[in-house]
């Protein structure tokens, strides 16, 4: 039994045998994953096995050639066949992506780009979502910078509305895509330390990251992936520190 086998009480997320091809390159091989509410899941690998790919197919961003994603219980969507837009209405309504490059709209404020989403795709109530969005800026420490554009922030700051962004959503799952990799090194830790307190809150998670010690403090679980397929999967202490497989233990001394 693998361990994406195991019963994972309460899950929020379960992933089976996705599939992804970029014209003949085949990108995912055949993923298992599962998240249980309110956990962390880390997908370590090297550059290029898929882990962007894996976080963008769960938020509908890329569509899966084949296998299957279940959120809450709720949603369960099916790739061959393709789904239906409806389908992948609903699988996106149920994830929200923090991104690498932090992909604000850079003409807009930082408070229009926060009420983007709930505002003109949810279409809740503009005046709900707007003191929504100002307590959640309030609360990163941005509560200045409601009318500031991203051009006038620091890269930490950017991170920061993209991470308030993503809570404006109400998302059952936040999902970020190496979220301090263009970060200078100065700002990295104020980032991480909002992500491990929204981690500590209950939020279900799952982060692409190279910060290996970060993954260990704040996962509850961590995947080595390489090659398209979870090599690995388990308790981050174990993946980290004493990987069974091979492929984990010589990408691990990679980095050491
Ligand atoms: P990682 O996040 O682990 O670095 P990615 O998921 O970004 O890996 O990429 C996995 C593979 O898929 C790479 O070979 C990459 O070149 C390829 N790939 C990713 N996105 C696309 C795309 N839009 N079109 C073609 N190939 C892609």
């Amino acid at each position: 039994m693998s361990p994406t086998d195991q019963p994972v009480p309460d899950a929020l997320l379960r992933v089976r045998g996705l599939r992804k091809n970029f014209g003949t390159n085949r990108v995912l091989e055949s993923i298992d994953l599962t998240v249980g509410r309110g956990q962390v899941l880390a997908l370590i690998g090297p550059s290029g096995s898929g882990k962007t790919t894996i976080l963008r197919c769960l938020n509908g961003l890329e569509l899966a050639d084949g296998g299957t994603i279940d959120v809450g219980g709720e949603v369960s969507v099916s790739f061959d066949p393709p789904p239906t837009k409806k389908q992948l209405t609903a699988l996106r309504d149920r994830s929200a992506m923090v991104f690498q490059h932090y992909n604000l709209f850079p003409h807009k404020t930082v408070l229009e780009n926060v009420l983007e989403g709930p505002v003109v795709v949810q279409r809740r109530p503009k005046a709900e979502v707007t003191a929504e969005a100002i307590a959640l800026l309030e609360r990163v420490g941005l509560g200045d910078k409601t009318d500031s554009y991203p051009f006038e922030l620091s890269g930490g700051q950017q991170q920061r509305v993209g991470i308030v962004r993503a809570l404006a959503l109400r998302p059952q799952l936040l999902l970020f895509d190496e979220p301090t990799s263009s970060l200078d090194p100065e700002l990295v830790g104020d980032v991480l330390r909002l992500i491990k307190e929204l981690a500590v809150e209950g939020w279900s998670m799952v982060i692409v990251t190279h910060e290996l010690e970060f993954a260990r403090e704040v996962a509850t679980e961590v995947a080595f992936v390489d090659g398209g397929t979870v090599v690995e999967h388990g308790d981050p202490k174990q993946v980290l520190r004493e990987p069974k497989e091979e492929r984990t233990r010589q990408f691990l001394h990679r980095l050491l």
